[in-house]
């Protein structure tokens, strides 16, 4: 998309996330920020396959893509990447950075992680190649203390309405049959029933005798 230059670099957020499902603690996330930082855009980065969740089952990567472009769709300044889910192997922020780099040399990134995330940076893979990629932006998330880490001259920290909703927890909820209802955009609701994501697994028929 060509965009007008008025000689200021372009302000991106990136939310990155596994968004299995995407709920609305990562859309106020992205939208305080934006708003806070002045952002142009806020652009939706599912992981393919996150190194810090493996030997959990993750939802196909293309379900995860499709319930976050349903949850932005309504908002102009959102838009989802791919880059991670069309990368091979695990996902680490150092590759989504670059190759966000090249497909918008001139921006200015803001890499957008909530508390839980945020104490969890340093043990990043090549962290000290992260902070001339793009700044970081801590947000305040129910459960989790926003402090403790090194570097807070690179690191903003923002104060954002507190969402007590975790994909964790909605997996849960489904999985127990109860609603998610107003935790995640309608039209994810109607996407996990339609696709029966996080249901149970049927019992498996048994053979007559
Ligand atoms: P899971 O329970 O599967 O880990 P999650 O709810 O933590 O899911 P992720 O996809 O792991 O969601 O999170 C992506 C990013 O969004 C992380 O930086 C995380 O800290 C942040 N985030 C998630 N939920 C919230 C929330 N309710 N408030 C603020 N930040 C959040
Ligand atoms: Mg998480």
């Amino acid at each position: 998309m060509k965009t007008e230059n008025t000689g200021a670099r372009r302000r991106i957020g990136v939310m990155g996330g596994t968004f299995d499902p995407i709920h609305h603690g990562h859309l106020v996330a992205a939208s305080e920020v934006a708003a806070s930082l002045g952002l142009d855009e806020v652009i939706f980065v599912p992981t393919g396959q996150p190194w810090q969740k493996q030997g959990r089952d993750v939802s196909e990567a293309e379900h995860r893509y499709l319930m976050t472009v349903i949850a932005t769709a309504s908002n102009p300044s959102f838009s989802v990447s791919r880059v991670d889910i069309d990368r091979a192997g695990l996902t680490y922020t150092i590759d989504t950075l670059k190759d966000l780099k090249l497909q918008y040399p001139d921006a200015e990134f803001y890499f957008i992680t909530g508390a839980d995330a945020l104490a969890q940076i340093f043990k990043w893979k090549d962290i000290d190649k992260l902070w001339p990629l793009a700044h970081f932006v801590g947000v305040t998330r129910p459960g989790h203390v926003l402090s403790d880490f090194g570097r807070k001259e690179d690191i903003t920290l923002t104060e954002i309405p507190a969402m007590a909703i975790s994909s964790t927890d909605c997996r849960q909820r489904v999985a127990q049959g109860k609603p998610v209802w107003y935790l995640v955009p309608d039209g994810v609701v109607q996407y996990i029933a339609k696709h029966r994501l996080y249901h149970p697994k049927p019992e498996p028929a048994v053979k007559p005798a």
